[in-house]
């Protein structure tokens, strides 16, 4: 299917979840050898990051640990700009290796706010892992991004966990929209 669509909008073909899965298992070699020895701790964030993450600890052969968070934001007042909170962070970071599991970074300031969180807690290390990073949007340097899936084109995407007005989330293709 080179088109779909979901709810009003028209969206056509970017990645195939044969590239998908061909990405995330080097990612996943690689993974396996930076972590040598070690015990991550894999943290997904969620709802983007449910299927990825999923295939991703598929290929992960260390001994790690898994969890979601979620991050709620909305727009405060003109003091505050936008509001984040995070539902679900462990506790228990300190002197662990951290690895962040996103479904994109778009501007990173979503990403950031979560950093910080986990900063606070003095962890060994923290590295981010993004299927989708979109180098024209990314509006704060992010130090910790270290593995990318794809880098695409500044468009909105849906498909393989990414919605559009919760729409969409399970295509197994990602899809760009058409304008
Ligand atoms: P950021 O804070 O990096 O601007 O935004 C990150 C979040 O915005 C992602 O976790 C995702 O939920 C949403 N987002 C950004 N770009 C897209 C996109 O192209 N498609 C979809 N479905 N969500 C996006």
């Amino acid at each position: 299917m080179n088109t779909v669509e979901v709810a009003d909008k028209k969206f056509e073909l970017l990645i195939e979840n044969d590239n998908i899965n061909k990405r995330t298992r080097l990612i996943g070699i690689q993974m396996n050898v930076d972590y040598e020895n070690r015990c991550p701790v894999f943290i997904g964030v969620l709802n983007g990051s449910f299927l990825f993450m999923a295939d991703l600890l598929k290929e992960i052969e260390i001994p790690c640990e898994v969890g979601f968070i979620r991050v709620s934001s909305y727009k405060g007042t003109a003091s505050t700009g936008t509001v984040r909170e995070t539902f679900g962070l462990p506790d228990t970071l300190k002197d662990r290796d951290v690895i962040l599991v996103e479904d994109i970074v778009d501007t990173g300031f979503t990403l950031k706010y979560i950093l910080e969180k986990v900063h606070l807690q003095q962890p060994a290390s923290v590295r981010v892992c993004t299927l989708l990073y979109k180098p024209d949007a990314i509006q704060t340097q992010i130090d910790e991004l270290e593995y990318v899936g794809f880098e695409i084109p500044n468009e909105f995407v849906v498909g393989y966990g990414l919605d559009y007005n919760g729409l969409g989330r399970n295509l197994k293709d990602i899809y760009k929209a058409i304008p």
